[in-house]
């Protein structure tokens, strides 16, 4: 089996040479642990905050060791009771081919008549994060006028659908011409290309009396074009700020004091507050998903060996709903 492991903290925008792909010795296993093939491998943003030595809600990445992320794969053998080869799982051990641990570190899927590989995307962590952070963190409701970044994206694409099947207005936001169009295809009212000129105006124009919520993903100016547009008492849920993640200069927020007169709430949040209700999150999302309402899209790289492009492609856009690597 093969593992990618860290061996530099990257400085700015990772490169290639921060990561090796190694050769881990063939464990056998102990009793009560499974073997799993992975199947498919997730890449997402937040993995960049692992690479950085610095206390945050994961711990950061251990030089030299096998990285972690969110996998799906088939057990192949099992030393655990109530676990057989053949079941499909997922877990956090990714970033590899093969993953060995505890029964109790591998998730059955639920059968939801979705394919695998959802579970990593709309069905699974992504798709949490849309959902609560649109509808527990945000508390957006039916008429509400909601603005979202990086609409094109895992989160972001799903924020939309959620959102207009919930009955609300949604203005997406995403990096040029061909994604603005599949997310004005997903059903966003208005879909603003960022790269094209302002988003203050732009906002401004899609969204003339204002907005009730901002999902931000990109922090930085899409933040700034939010506040400027807040309607009294809007809500902003705060899950990230992609825009920041390879650099530490200071954003600057020309609008942050509307948030004052506006009586505007802004709530960060992390997925895992909400994970205790994901029997009610499935049920809901594969309601929609049955009837229609819903679209995953998945941008797929082959082969282990392109992890690390995945990865990188975060940043530069690369992907057009989940990126995800199938092995
Ligand atoms: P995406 O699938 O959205 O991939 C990242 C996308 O962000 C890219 O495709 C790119 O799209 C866009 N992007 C990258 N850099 C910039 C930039 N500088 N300015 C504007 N857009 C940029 O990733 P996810 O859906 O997995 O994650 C989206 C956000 O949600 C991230 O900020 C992530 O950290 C956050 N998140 C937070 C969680 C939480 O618990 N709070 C949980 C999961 C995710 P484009 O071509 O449009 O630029």
């Amino acid at each position: 089996p093969r593992a990618w492991t860290l061996v530099a903290r990257p400085q700015g925008t990772p490169r290639q040479s921060d990561f090796a792909l190694v050769d881990q010795p063939a464990t056998p296993l102990e009793d009560g642990q499974v073997r799993v093939a992975n199947r498919w491998l997730s890449v997402d943003p937040y993995m960049r905050g692992r690479m950085n030595d610095v206390k945050s809600y994961v711990p950061p990445f251990k030089l030299d060791a096998p990285m972690e992320g969110g996998a799906v794969g088939e057990v192949i053998e099992s030393r655990a009771e109530g676990i057989e080869p053949g079941q499909w799982v997922l877990h956090m051990l990714g970033w590899r081919d093969e993953a060995v641990g505890p029964a109790a570190a591998f998730t059955p899927l639920p059968d939801l008549g979705a394919p695998p590989q959802a579970f990593l995307g709309q069905l699974g962590m992504p798709g949490m994060t849309a959902y609560f952070g649109l509808l527990a963190v945000a508390e957006a409701k039916p008429g509400d006028t909601v603005f979202v970044s990086a609409a094109a994206g895992a989160v972001g694409s799903t924020v939309v659908q959620v959102a207009k099947a919930k009955g609300m207005t949604v203005i997406g936001s995403a990096g040029g011409a061909e994604k603005v169009e599949w997310v004005r295809s997903l059903g966003a009212d208005a879909v603003i290309d960022y790269k094209a000129g302002s988003i203050v105006k732009a906002l401004g124009e899609a969204a003339p009396e204002g907005i009730d919520v901002y999902f931000d993903n990109v922090g930085g100016d899409h933040l700034d074009a939010a506040l400027a547009h807040a309607r009294p008492r809007a809500r902003f849920a705060i899950c990230g700020m992609i825009d920041v993640y390879n650099d530490a200069k200071p954003t600057q927020l020309k609008y942050l004091a509307r948030l004052i007169g506006n009586r505007v709430t802004m709530r960060g949040f992390i997925v895992s507050d909400h994970m205790g209700r994901a029997a009610e999150f499935h049920r809901d999302m594969g309601a929609m998903l049955a009837d229609g309402k819903l679209r995953s899209e998945e941008t797929v790289h082959d082969g282990l060996e392109a992890m690390p492009d995945a990865f990188l492609g975060l940043f530069s856009g690369g992907n057009r709903g989940k990126m995800l690597v199938r092995v």
